[in-house]
């Protein structure tokens, strides 16, 4: 089964901006970014999109969103406040098939998302 792009920054192969890594996921900034701080965490071990996850990556996802208060936390997004975003399927804006949650910081953010 051929990788995916993100399962490739997460190795290495293509070149990524990472500010957080371990064995279970890895974060990276977003290459277009739409705030100030915009950063990527991924599992390491693909999962295509939240609505294709399982009772077994009950961990990972918990660890996943640990990891993104973590980060968000160390970018300096904890006092002014943050967002996070899973983008599912083509109505929720999922480009790239390899589960990620995006953590959006340093402006303030509108709601409803458009
Ligand atoms: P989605 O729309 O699937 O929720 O988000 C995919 C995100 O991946 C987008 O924000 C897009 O800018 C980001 N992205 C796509 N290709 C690359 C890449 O090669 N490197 C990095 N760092 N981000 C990427």
């Amino acid at each position: 089964m051929s990788e995916t792009l993100f399962e490739r920054i997460a190795s290495g192969q293509i070149a990524a901006s990472v500010v957080y890594e371990d064995e279970v996921v890895v974060a990276f900034r977003d290459i277009n970014p739409q705030a100030p701080v915009h950063v990527l965490i991924v599992p390491r071990d693909p999962i295509p999109r939240i609505a294709a996850a399982v009772e077994e990556d009950r961990e990972v996802l918990g660890h996943l969103l640990l990891k993104a208060a973590q980060v968000a936390r160390t970018c300096g997004l904890d006092e002014g406040g943050y967002r996070l975003v899973i983008n599912n399927g083509r109505n929720g804006g999922e480009t790239v098939p390899h589960l990620h949650c995006h953590i959006l910081g340093g402006r303030p953010m509108s709601w409803p998302p458009g």
